[in-house]
């Protein structure tokens, strides 16, 4: 493989192949004179390779994946890394600050791609984060979680018409893939427009920490760069003894379709993620909480529930869950629960800075 030493510019700032930096882009400062940055890790590899940009909290209440890229971040294998890597672990600085989905002008950022320079607040983030990191990238994987207090079963959302985009997804290690249309105004369809092959993680819910989710991302990731040849497969023999995890078979849904609320009123159900369903299964009850009237919930379609509501307070017509319909859903369930235990061992990244010494009481 030959080397091509090739400096990176990013925010004018000049990196050398071999050196690692968080570089900060200035985004609009607050009225308060408070500036507003947006930290960049870079990893510039000594060898040239595909160059990735992991994003996390483009919806600035979605926080699994910014937790997922510090602890990636903290990987040792990243050391000898092929190519480039760009972490940008708080895109939405603005939302997340106010534990908020938008920005300060009640935009969704990722309804505001590609941006322009002149527009709106959130179009002019939009676009510093086009110019300044997808434009240099090959490929790009965003963390999200579900929204309005839905969670998401860990899925991959990509365009899986394209082949190398498929095989990356597989490459990810979750159960479940959807093939999703490209959403105007989102990141992924901006960055296809760009040449830039896209995936996106969906895992668990806004405002919470999930432990599953978040350390099925950070493998996926780290699948993928090796995927990318980024990273070298696994050799050490230590760590292939302590880690007897079955590998994920991924299963690509046909379509999905949402079960909404037949009434308002309160929403009971003992329903998992995870959970195979059949048509008209007996999801749940939406209750009047002021009388004695009930109405059920049932499946209209045969899938996984990929997706559900954690709220109990509902609306006639509100997402309750999420079906994803595959060829047998069986077996995409047996996976789910084998995902699942895999992940179940103690979470030893979490964790891996010492406790303080108790003898000093
Ligand atoms: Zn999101």
């Amino acid at each position: 493989m030959s080397a091509d030493l090739r400096d990176i510019t990013i925010n004018g700032e000049v990196i050398k192949p071999g050196s690692r930096c968080v570089v900060d882009l200035n985004l609009p400062g607050f009225y308060t004179h408070t500036p507003i940055p947006m930290p960049v890790h870079v990893i510039h590899g000594r060898e040239d390779g595909p160059r990735v940009f992991v994003s996390a909290a483009i919806h600035g209440d979605e926080l699994n994946g910014v937790e997922v890229i510090r602890r990636l971040l903290k990987r040792p294998s990243l050391k000898r890394l092929r190519g480039t890597l760009f972490a940008i672990p708080v895109v939405n600085v603005y939302g997340v600050i106010h534990h908020s989905r938008y920005l300060p002008d009640g935009r969704d950022l990722n309804r505001t791609f590609p941006g322009s320079e002149r527009g709106s607040l959130a179009a002019r983030l939009a676009n510093q984060f086009m110019c300044e990191i997808v434009a240099q990238c090959t490929h790009g994987i965003d963390l999200h979680t579900g929204a309005n207090y839905r969670s998401n079963l860990p899925q991959i959302r990509a365009k899986l018409d394209d082949e190398e985009t498929e095989d990356l997804a597989r490459a990810f290690g979750v159960p479940v893939l959807l093939n999703s249309d490209l959403r105007d105004g989102s990141l992924r369809q901006a960055a296809a427009e760009c040449g830039v092959r896209m995936l996106v993680y969906e895992a668990g819910e806004s405002l919470r920490f999930d432990e599953v989710s978040i350390r099925a991302g950070v493998n996926g990731i780290t699948n993928v760069l090796r995927a990318l040849g980024m990273l070298k497969s696994k050799a050490n023999k230590k760590t292939k003894a302590k880690k007897k995890r079955a590998r994920t078979e991924p299963f690509i849904a046909r379509s999905s379709t949402w079960v909404r609320a037949p009434q308002s009123g309160v929403l009971c159900s003992p329903i998992r993620l995870g959970a195979r369903v059949k048509k008209n299964d007996l999801l749940g009850l939406v209750a009047d909480p002021f009388s004695d009237q009930e109405t059920e919930v049932c499946a209209h379609a045969e899938g996984l529930i990929i997706g559900r509501t954690n709220i109990p307070l509902v609306n006639e017509g509100e997402a309750l869950f999420h079906i994803a319909r595959f060829e047998s859903a069986k077996e995409v369930a047996t996976q789910v629960e084998a995902f699942r235990a895999g992940y179940l061992e103690p979470p030893e990244a979490a964790l891996e800075t010492p406790a303080p010494s108790a003898e000093k009481a």
